[in-house]
């Protein structure tokens, strides 16, 4: 629907970057309207893994991830809002930041769902997301969302980065679940961040089973509610001739405007939303979530930081096929942060046996995401996996 659109102002994330002296060079490839795992969906086609051309560079923003993957770029912006930015970020080995909710203004961005949406950061290194992060976070009068001041996340001194707490879960390697490729790397990475920066802490993760599901109720019924917008009146490409009402022509817009993906979402959205269906489906996701939330920052009483893999395997092949729930199900360790508005970072922690990047995450208080920049840094400074390239970049 909006293929040849042209933003009529900045975003204010673009406008701070703007004053603070840096070059824009372009926008980069993501699933439509940001919903998806692969930027399969995208109206321009999938981006190609700098990795291995043959794989999928993650998604949604999959464009910015294998831009900075491939040396295109020092640093590029994406939104997560259940994985985009650090999922990506994980299949091309390079760092990704998505911010506590409230931290970054998000006046220019395309809302998908907004009580999930974060503007997000990716870069080479924990130390550089954590700069590009500093400019474009902080109060907006034009969002009246930013209610997080990053400058006031408490600063740790550096006795503090070798005594923290790090929660983890076992069961994430083992146990009944397929354990998937790479889960060894990011085993084996807890485990030495755990003797770099303090201790680890065995956790039970809360309410995992229904994570996806949850997720998906509230990402899609926001869904539904936000993309009205987009009806041919303004901004879109308008479809249908002359001579039909308005409804029909927005019918025709929408129809012909928006990919499958986004159809289905918008369709399953809206009856989530329907009123014979709210109190079972969205505000059942409702209730889960505030209990997701609860046992999170509960957790984060007894604990520093969380620690977990970013995804359940690397980078999948473009010619894989088609299985809409089981990259749904795949979402299952980022959209935790979502749900509960937490900061979490993914720090590339290893390679797998098939030659592709494997990431690890990180998650914290809302009021910390400064311990996220620090404690990357301290791993960045220990390892090498953010130093390696693929061939060619
Ligand atoms: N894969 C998730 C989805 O499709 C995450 C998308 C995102 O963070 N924008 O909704």
């Amino acid at each position: 629907l909006l293929r040849r659109h042209m933003g009529q102002y900045d975003a204010t994330v673009v406008s701070r970057l703007k004053a603070a002296g840096a070059i824009l060079l372009g926008k980069t490839n993501l699933d439509e309207f940001a919903m998806g795992s692969t930027t399969t969906s995208s109206c321009f086609g999938a981006t190609r893994n700098p990795w291995n051309r043959d794989r999928s560079a993650g998604g949604s923003s999959g464009g910015s991830a294998a831009a900075v993957a491939a040396g295109l770029v020092p640093f590029a912006l994406g939104s997560d809002t259940g994985g985009s930015v650090r999922q990506p970020a994980a299949h091309c080995g390079v760092t990704g930041f998505k911010p506590a909710w409230g931290s970054v203004s998000r006046y220019g961005l395309v809302a998908y769902a907004s009580s999930l949406d974060a503007v997000g950061v990716l870069a080479r290194s924990a130390k550089d997301a954590g700069l590009v992060h500093q400019i474009i976070a902080g109060p907006d009068s034009r969002d009246a969302t930013t209610c997080i001041d990053a400058a006031a996340s408490r600063i740790f001194g550096p006795n503090e980065l070798t005594q923290l707490r790090i929660g983890w879960c076992p069961g994430h390697f083992s146990g009944s679940r397929d354990v998937p490729r790479g889960a060894d790397q990011v085993e084996r990475a807890i485990r030495e961040l755990g003797r770099i920066a303090g201790q680890l802490v065995e956790i039970d993760w809360p309410h995992e089973a229904v994570l996806p599901a949850t997720y998906y109720i509230i990402a899609m019924s926001e869904a539904s509610s936000n993309l009205s917008r987009f009806d041919g009146i303004r901004f879109t490409r308008r479809a249908g001739g002359p001579g039909k009402s308005v409804d029909a022509m927005i019918t025709a817009t929408r129809s012909a405007g928006f990919g499958a993906e986004v159809r289905r979402r918008i369709l399953l959205g809206t009856f989530a939303l329907s009123s014979g269906s709210y109190e079972q489906f969205f505000a059942q996701a409702s209730r889960v979530r505030r209990l997701v939330r609860d046992g999170l920052l509960n957790l984060l009483e007894r604990v520093d930081l969380l620690a977990l893999p970013v995804t359940t395997g690397s980078a999948p092949r473009l010619d894989a096929p088609d299985d809409q729930v089981a990259e749904y199900q795949a979402d299952q360790f980022t959209v935790a942060a979502n749900l509960a508005g937490l900061p979490a970072i993914a720090l590339p922690c290893g390679i797998d046996g098939e030659g592709m990047p494997v990431g690890m995450q990180l998650m914290t208080r809302p009021d910390r995401e400064s311990l996220l920049f620090a404690v990357g840094n301290a791993w960045q400074a220990a390892t090498d996996w953010h130093l390696r390239r693929p061939s060619g970049a």
